[in-house]
Order: C-alpha cells, then structure tokens, then sequence
C-alpha cells in the first residue's frame, strides 16, 4: 500500500512574535494549527489575531483529549413524535460533553475537533455502546422507546470496522438491529465512495435503519440517493424555520416531501419549534417531528418520566 506524507508549518519570529523560547514555540505551535485547519499541506505565519481563536481551540483539543477516561461525556435523548397521535416513534441519541472548567461545550464545536485529532472513532464507538447499555436497561425496566437514532461522523462511515463494531455492540446488549437508526449527513454523502456505499449497505443488511440528516442545505442528486439503501429523510431546521416565514422555505419542504414520497422514503421535520410549523408539515404529508414544540434533548431518567411506555401500549402523549 501507498503512504501519503504532508508537511503543516507553524513559523513565529524573533522578536515581534515573542521575546523567549516559550512563546515563539506557542505562537508557532497556533500558527501550526491554523495550517492544518487551512487544509494541511501549508505553512503559516504567527498574527497576533489567531491567538484568542487558536487558543481557544488549544484548550479545547487538549481537554477533550482525557474527556472520555474523566466519563465527561453524557447521552440525552430527544423524542421524535408522530404528529397525527402524539406518540413518541422513538429518539435520537445527542452527545452532551461537561469539562469542569470550561462547562457545558456543544457538540457542534467539539464533534468537529474529535474528527480532526483521531478521536471520533473512540467516542463514537463509547455513544453506540452507552446507547445500546440504556436501551438495554429500559428494556429491562419495561420501558424503553421503540427505536433510538444515532449520529455517524464521516470518519467512523470511512473506517472499515463500523459493521464488526455496530454488530458486536447490539449482539453483547441483546437489541434487535430494528432498533437502530444511523443518521448521516447529507454533505456526508457527497464522498460517495465505494466504501461508504458498501459500508452502508452492509448495514442495512443487518437491519439497521439508515436516515440522512439535514436534508436540504446539500446538492443530492436524485440517482445517487436511489442507489442508497436509506429509509428517512430528516428535513434540515434551517428549512423548518422558514416554514411560515418564507415562500421559498415552504418550497422546499414540499419538495423533500414530494422527494421522500417518490422515493418511498419516510420523512421526518426537524426543530419543529412552534404549532404553526407542525400544522404546516402535516398538512403537507409530513407526518414526524422532533423539536422544542415537543421536549428539547432530555437525560434518560427523565426521558422516561415524561413519556412514560409501557410495554409499547403507552407510547401515546397528548401535545399541548
Ligand atoms: P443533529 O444531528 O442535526 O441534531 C439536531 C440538533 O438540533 C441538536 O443539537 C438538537 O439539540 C437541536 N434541536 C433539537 N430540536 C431543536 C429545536 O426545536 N430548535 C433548535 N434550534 N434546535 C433543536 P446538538 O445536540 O447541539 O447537536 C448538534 C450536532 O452535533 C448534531 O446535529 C449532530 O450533527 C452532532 N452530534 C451530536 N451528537 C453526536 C454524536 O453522538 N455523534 C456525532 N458524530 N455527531 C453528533
Ligand atoms: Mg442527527
Ligand atoms: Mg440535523
């Protein structure tokens, strides 16, 4: 096999960029980083205008290097609910991460950094486990949501042991692979590999249930998506903020509809926020959500006390 070697060059200068070794080496060390967020490949000089950015990240790469053995991280699980009968479908697994120090930080600004520093593997491969072990544990307590839907990053799509790994987990917690969804992002899909594709497939084979996320920002084409073994759309809550508000946004909720429908997909509008947006989608056919309207990401405990299942019968829940 062929190795790729590139080189990212961080440069800090005697004496405006620091007047000791230590700070040329943590200036240059910033410049460094802004060189491979630049793409790698390249070289940067130190400006003083990286510093607060670039060390805010610093700070972040570091603390989220031991977060996992520190148990930092936490799973809060958002209902997705059927908007005819107010029943909860099932959930999606959203990643909360609490350093001591810097608090509570948004899995926007650190699933990206994880990505980059080789970490995502590791934590993506702690959240399907953790799901699994809660699926498990309201299982046993008679009470667990029929269906609980994961993030995939790129990354854990591109490795080739995510299929050995999804299999081992639900097999050691004894759950059906029904129960599962994978969600991957549009953009996700545009390196359509061959790898990805396989890998997808050979997940759908073991009854998985794959959704795209924030559908409609990307460029799909329509024969990529035909040639993948998906089930759901999920509609982007950019899309579903404009719903009410703009011609345009209506627009194009109707034609993921129309889109999902044609491809004998479900479709599923997410930051559903208020009645009116909910009323809109479900007059045109889209009949799940998930949003504020309904509960925001919620711990398992109290997931369980405020839709409360039993045994599959109790599943229904009055919206307001
Ligand atoms: P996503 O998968 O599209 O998740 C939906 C995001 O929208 C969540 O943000 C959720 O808290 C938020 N949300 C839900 N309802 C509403 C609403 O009504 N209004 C608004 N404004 N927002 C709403 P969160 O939890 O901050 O996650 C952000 C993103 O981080 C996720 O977007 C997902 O891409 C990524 N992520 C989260 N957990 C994981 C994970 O375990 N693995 C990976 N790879 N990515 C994750
Ligand atoms: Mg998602
Ligand atoms: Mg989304």
């Amino acid at each position: 096999s062929e190795l790729y070697v590139t080189t990212s060059i961080g440069i800090s200068i005697y004496p405006t960029d620091g007047k000791n070794v230590d700070t040329l080496v943590r200036h240059a060390d910033i410049a460094l980083c802004q060189a491979k967020n630049q793409g790698r490949n390249t070289y940067q000089f130190f400006e003083s205008a990286m510093t607060a950015g670039a060390i805010e990240r610093l700070r972040l790469e570091t603390a989220l290097r031991g977060a996992l053995q520190r148990g930092e991280f936490r799973v809060h699980y958002q209902p997705q609910v059927c908007l005819a009968n107010g029943q909860m479908e099932g959930v999606e697994a959203l990643l909360r991460w609490r350093h001591p120090e810097l608090g509570e930080i948004s899995p926007a600004q650190f699933i990206p950094i994880a990505e980059e520093i080789g970490l995502i593997g590791n934590l993506g491969g702690w959240v399907l486990e953790e799901v699994c072990r809660q699926l498990c544990a309201w299982d046993r307590a008679g009470a667990a949501p029929p269906r609980v839907a994961v993030n995939l990053s790129i990354a854990q799509l591109e490795r080739g042991d995510l299929v050995r790994c999804v299999c081992e987990t639900l097999l050691h917690y004894q759950i059906d692979a029904h129960r599962l969804e994978l969600e991957v992002t549009e953009s996700m899909l545009m390196h359509r590999t061959e790898r990805v594709i396989g890998t997808l497939c050979n997940l759908r084979e073991l009854g998985i249930r794959l959704a795209v996320d924030d559908f409609g920002t990307g460029y799909s084409s329509l024969s990529y998506l035909q040639r993948l073994p998906l089930h759901c759309l999920k509609i982007d809550q950019s899309v579903v903020r404009d719903i009410a508000r703009d011609a345009n946004g209506e627009a194009i909720v109707r034609a993921v509809i129309a889109l999902s429908k044609s491809l004998g997909l479900e479709v599923l509008a997410e930051g559903v926020e208020t009645r009116e947006q909910a009323d809109f989608l479900q007059r045109e056919g889209c009949y799940k959500a998930q949003g504020y309207l309904f509960d925001p990401p919620l711990p398992a405990a109290e997931l369980a006390r405020k839709w409360p299942l039993a045994d599959g019968a109790g599943h229904r829940r009055c919206i307001a």
